[in-house]
């Protein structure tokens, strides 16, 4: 695997309280894989609730930001892109708005890890879907999802059927759910994140599924790839199996960003 021509765009650190490691050490051990360009996306502050084991505190997103820009200095022979995964709530939207400007971000990924008020991906709760009609809750799911592109907050949208992550699914067909939200995020021009942690999650697939990934193929819709690591041992984890996913729907680059600009990297044959 030449991880020289690929790019991991979702690195946590321990400042979220649930990870191990500070930058240095994940950029450490991207420079050891032999990546010329990574991306840290740790949790940003969450706004409707304080729970230090999920994010960072306010206080602490400088310090986040300043560890980001030494690890930097501390690898000059490696880009090193500062992001955060900022969850999407339909009332913090106008705070986001007046925050998020404010640091010298290259990207800002859109997470959405609730859905009215549910954390549905947190193992704490995990009772919650068996009194759910679980139609509906991909429905308002995917809903949400494509209000957060609409947002125009996000350059990305991280894991983006992370609603599957426990392998609870509808029996009815979901496609039009998918089409309905692709549609959306297509017209809103921003990315979606292919992320591999799905791999390490009960469901034991990609974010997004194959079928999925076609739709964002057919839409033109471009992608970023991240492994999620929440350890420096995950970093760059099963992007093989990724890039095998990509090149059989069709991708052939993928998305950078600098500064919130983005370019393209092509995927090499
Ligand atoms: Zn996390
Ligand atoms: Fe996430
Ligand atoms: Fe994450």
């Amino acid at each position: 695997m030449d991880y020289g021509t690929l790019v991991d765009y979702h690195l946590h650190t321990s400042r979220c309280g649930h990870a191990a490691g500070r930058p240095e050490d994940y950029a450490g051990a991207a420079w050891r894989l032999g990546f010329r360009e990574i991306g840290f996306s740790d949790h940003f502050p969450l706004l409707h609730i304080q729970d230090p084991t999920l994010s960072m505190g306010w206080e602490e997103f400088p310090l986040y930001v300043r560890e980001v820009e030494e690890a930097r200095a501390l690898f000059p022979g490696m880009r090193i892109r500062l992001g955060a995964e900022v969850d999407y709530l339909p009332q913090t939207v106008s705070r986001l708005r007046e925050t998020l400007g404010s640091y010298p971000l290259d990207y800002v990924m859109g997470s959405l890890h609730f859905v009215d008020g549910w954390g549905f991906d947190d193992p704490r709760y995990l009772e919650g879907y068996e009194h759910r009609d679980l139609y509906q809750l991909w429905s308002r799911y995917f809903d949400l999802l494509g209000e957060a592109a609409e947002s125009g907050l996000f350059d990305i949208l991280a894991h983006p059927d992370l609603i599957k992550k426990f392998g609870y699914r509808p029996h009815q067909e979901v496609t039009g759910l998918y089409e309905g939200c692709l549609d959306r995020v297509a017209r809103a021009g921003l990315a979606l994140e292919v992320s591999t942690a799905g791999l390490r999650k009960p469901v034991g697939e990609i974010y997004p599924g194959e079928g999925f990934l076609r739709l964002c193929r057919e839409r033109d819709i471009p992608v970023t790839l991240g492994s999620d690591a929440h350890h420096p041992s995950e970093v760059g984890k099963d992007f093989a199996m990724a890039v095998e996913l990509l090149r059989r729907v069709g991708y052939e680059e993928l998305a950078l960003f600098d500064g919130r600009e983005r370019s393209t990297l092509r995927l090499r044959a």
